[in-house]
């Protein structure tokens, strides 16, 4: 068989589900880091140095000491790397070497490959440790490969603290790499991020437009961009992409190419979104110890004449006990190069853009652009731009990425439902109800812990956890909110009859999600998914030593008409979840962590705005703070707590804007006819404890000064009662 499809097939059969590799950590010292992970990265990171050798004019001869050709010498180091480790899936590490080369060897003959290119390979397998001289380019580059995937993950490794120390770890590998490349570094990293991606979703008020265009970003980053690194690479040299972004490891002549490929890509497929890409060559100890110095003793004077500024800027970066041990690693490095794509995307010079004459008829879509293009819906007939003909074609088909990923969770977690399998995505906003709530949700500091990853291996591993905490919590808060609609099959049905999800799924990145619920169903599901996540990331929590042993995330909800520009929706949601970060970061007194939070608006008018702080303080500010008529946000266990309780409230229509409007005449008065309904009975039920429910509710919310309606705040006072009454008109009580 050909060396070059052998590979692909190696490949293959590494990524199998059932795959020993999964289960197999690489290094008994690390648990969490599988073999897989180990391998697939020191394959990458192996052909990519195989690859700049070659652009720099090495000839496989030269590599290997033999007459391969280019391609064979790539695929030798591929098939090597990935199976290098192969002999510790037998749980032994003593002699794995040994074992691996036995396996390789019977599979390559098994699979034809006699002579030459199977001596290269084993020899490649045998020498991948320093001890074992490897002798040939190609057998130094697995070696090299092999340790610069593991580099950050070794605990000796992250206690030094002199450059004394550190020199007599590293010195064989760093002369390893010079034999290598010479002076000039031969890898570099790549980060790559979408931009401005919620001004090309969201810039149209048609929801399969919407849905498409989110498609489409999805399928750049998830498909095109690992196709561009495969046809000139290999895939494994992307350690992760998600979420609009993407991270690899390149040879540095070929950083370029693959930039501009990936940007044109974008424009291509999107005519109006970019991508920012950039890249930095790095060494064997930036990937071990991030940025220099790479010591501690390297910082001490730094550190001794840090005043003011500087010393605020040491602690920003190493936090505020100066935990260097902690920051030293390869997520230092991959930080440093995200500050850079920042800064690229502040001084990006052109954003594409299409010139409109004013005669010219405008887009019905997105209003932005000339229209050219006619989009029917039943008998309705609208003339759109190009960018949102193609958005809306691609989104109404009946299957997207995000769909079927859905449906096949469902079936994985709670088995076939004919219905779910046969259901398209929703028609259109006014669909999901008349009132419904965009859900923003995002991790809480969560760059943070990434830039305290050691290692690429971790990184590549802690990047697809998280996605997939995230991917199973929004899934599960989902289901679970729409349980009994799925479960005993009431889908509602489109025109011709096909049952439909009444509810949107926008996107899913790597710790953020963003989703489009009827109104009623908002809160059970926004809570619902911060539970979970809070859940379903305790063991990443403590694979990365993260204190609190759990993360945490907040969520912004907006709820407006559906008819409601999704532009300015996304905004508000986005400003609410700023305000429930806030209240996640407020410390307890007596505890040190971060809480999930949730903030909700709940908008009746059309109001066009994109400051949702500015919102709430018109909304419920009164006399400058004096009172306030709202306590958002709510922590998570606040937040359970009302939707726990809000069932047993019943509070007929007219009695809710009584309620409010005394809430408006202040805290006395408030109080005072409160306890006047309460007696009167008229907000329905003295009988069935209403009266003592609340005010159990209330008092676990911190009320009860002056009066159980009111809690003391810095300012003034405020209350729960009027979010509690807008919840109740909004519906949540009303979802089992
Ligand atoms: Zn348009």
């Amino acid at each position: 068989m050909n060396l070059v499809r052998l590979a692909d097939e190696a490949y293959k059969e590494t990524l199998k589900p059932t795959s020993k590799y999964r289960e197999v950590s690489a290094d008994t010292r690390v648990p969490y880091i599988s073999l897989l992970d180990h391998s697939l990265l020191t394959s990458g990171i192996a052909v990519a140095c195989v690859k700049e050798l070659i652009l720099r004019g090495s000839s496989p001869l030269e590599l290997s000491g033999y007459n391969l050709t280019e391609e064979e010498a790539i695929a030798s180091v591929r098939i090597a790397s990935l199976f290098h480790d192969y002999g510790k899936i037998y749980q032994t590490h003593l002699g794995h070497i040994e074992k691996g080369v036995n396996f390789v060897r019977s599979w390559l003959e098994e699979k034809g490959i006699e002579g030459i290119k199977k001596e290269v390979i084993l020899r490649e397998i045998e020498r991948h440790h320093l001890r074992k001289n490897p002798e040939s380019l190609l057998e130094k580059i697995v070696c090299l490969a092999d340790s610069i995937a593991s580099a950050g993950d070794r605990p000796d490794l992250s206690d030094i603290k002199t450059y004394k120390e550190l020199v007599d770890k590293t010195q064989g590998t760093i002369e390893l790499e010079k034999e290598i490349f010479g002076e000039k570094h031969g890898l570099a990293l790549i980060l790559g991020d979408t931009d401005r991606i919620k001004f090309y979703v969201y810039e149209t008020t048609k929801l399969p437009a919407i849905r498409g265009a989110s498609e489409i970003l999805k399928e750049l980053n998830e498909v095109k961009t690992k196709e561009i690194f495969s046809s000139h690479l290999v895939p494994e040299c992307l350690i992760y992409s998600g979420g609009g972004s993407f991270l690899g490891i390149v040879p540095v002549s070929l950083a370029d190419t693959i930039k501009s490929e990936v940007e044109k890509a974008y424009l291509v497929e999107t005519s109006v979104c970019t991508i920012s890409i950039v890249f930095k060559p790095l060494s064997y100890l930036n990937f071990a110890r991030g940025i220099e110095p790479y010591v501690e003793e390297g910082f001490s004077p730094i550190f001794r004449n840090a005043k003011g500024i500087g010393n605020w800027l040491l602690e920003s970066h190493f936090g505020k006990k100066m935990e260097f041990k902690d920051k030293k690693g390869f997520g230092e490095f991959v930080q440093s190069l995200a500050y850079e794509l920042k800064r690229e995307k502040e001084t990006k010079e052109r954003v594409p853009f299409f010139e409109v004459l004013p005669i010219v008829e405008r887009c019905q879509y997105c209003g932005k652009r000339a229209a050219e293009k006619l989009d029917e819906i039943g008998t309705e007939k609208f003339t759109v731009c190009y960018v949102c003909k193609k958005s809306v074609d691609k989104g109404r088909r009946d299957r997207t990425i995000l769909l079927d990923c859905f449906k096949n969770w469902i079936e994985k977690n709670y088995g076939v439902n004919e219905e779910i399998e046969k259901a398209i995505p929703c028609p259109d906003l006014d669909r999901i109800g008349n009132y419904i709530a965009f859900i923003y949700a995002d991790g809480n500091e969560i760059g943070e812990t990434f830039s305290r990853i050691k290692a690429p291996s971790s990184y590549k591993h802690f990047s697809e956890s998280l996605k997939e905490a995230t991917e199973n919590s929004i899934f599960e808060a989902l289901y679970k909110g729409f349980e009994s609609v799925i479960r005993d099959n009431q889908l509602p049905r489109n025109d011709d009859g096909k049952p439909y999800l009444p509810f949107e799924i926008l996107n899913i990145g790597g710790d953020d999600v963003a989703v489009l619920v009827p109104a009623p169903f908002s809160w059970k599901v926004a809570l619902k998914f911060l539970e979970e996540f809070e859940e379903r990331t305790k063991k990443l929590a403590k694979e990365l030593g993260n204190k609190e042993g759990k993360f945490t995330s907040s969520c912004g909800i907006l709820i407006a008409k559906s008819s409601y520009p999704m532009h300015y929706a996304e905004r508000l949601a986005e400003g609410l979840l700023k305000k429930a970060k806030k209240k996640a970061k407020e410390k307890d007194k007596t505890k040190e962590e971060t809480k999930s939070a949730v903030c909700h608006l709940y908008l009746t008018t059309s109001i066009a705005s994109e400051d949702a702080e500015g919102l709430l303080k018109d909304f419920y500010e009164r006399e400058h703070e004096k009172f306030t008529l709202t306590l958002r946000p709510y922590t998570l266990e606040e937040a359970k707590v009302i939707l726990d309780r809000i069932g047993d409230l019943k509070i007929a229509t007219s009695q809710i804007y009584k309620l409010a409007q005394s809430l408006e005449k202040g805290i006395h008065f408030s109080y005072g006819f409160y306890l006047y309904q309460s007696v009167r009975g008229s907000i329905e039920g003295k009988e069935n404890g209403f009266q003592k429910k609340t005010e159990d509710l209330f008092k676990k919310l911190g009320c009860g000064e002056p009066n159980i309606l009111w809690k003391k705040t810095e300012k003034g006072f405020a209350t729960p009662l009027y979010d509690i009454l807008e919840l109740l008109k909004i519906g949540v009580n009303k979802i089992g």
